[in-house]
């Protein structure tokens, strides 16, 4: 079998890039994924993310290096093995992003290096830019 492309992770990225790719019924895609599929019950209940760290549908292997300002400790840092990634493993909160901010944080992004349409999908998604 062969395919126009291959998408390697089935979590956030992922999914939107094989959905964006096969709107055009011309294109054939495989998407891989290294988790299993995603059945388990806290993965739609917004907070019950906390277990899902370290359980069957989490890498289970990512820490950080010591924190100095935490007594040198490594947190566990979890990740999503599953159907959906860290989406399907997240807290789901959800932050209106403000078109002020973005300006702040990345003006040559809105003003010069991007395109007219990601500027509008910026403006509708935020607001206008001041
Ligand atoms: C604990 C936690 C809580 C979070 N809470 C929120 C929140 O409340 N709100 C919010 O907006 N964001 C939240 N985030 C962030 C958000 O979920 C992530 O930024 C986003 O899901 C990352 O998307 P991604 O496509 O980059 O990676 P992922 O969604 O992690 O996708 C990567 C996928 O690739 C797969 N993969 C990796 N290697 C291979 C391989 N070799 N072969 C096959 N498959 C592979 C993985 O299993 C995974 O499914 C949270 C993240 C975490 C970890």
């Amino acid at each position: 079998m062969t395919f126009d492309y291959i998408i390697v992770g089935a979590g956030s990225a992922g999914c939107v890039l094989a959905n964006r790719l096969t709107e055009n019924p011309a294109i054939t895609v495989l998407l891989l994924e290294a988790g299993p599929k995603n059945t388990k019950l806290e993965t739609i209940i917004p907070g019950g993310y906390m277990k899902l760290h370290r359980s069957s549908v989490d890498w289970n292997c990512y820490w950080t290096t010591p924190q100095p300002f935490l007594q040198n400790r490594k947190l566990y840092h979890p990740r999503g093995k599953v159907l959906g990634g860290c989406s399907a493993t997240n807290a789901m909160a959800y932050v209106r992003g403000h078109a002020g901010v973005m300006m702040t944080c990345s003006p040559t992004l809105l003003n010069q290096s991007t395109t007219n349409s990601f500027k509008t999908h910026i403006m509708v998604k935020t607001g206008p830019c001041t």
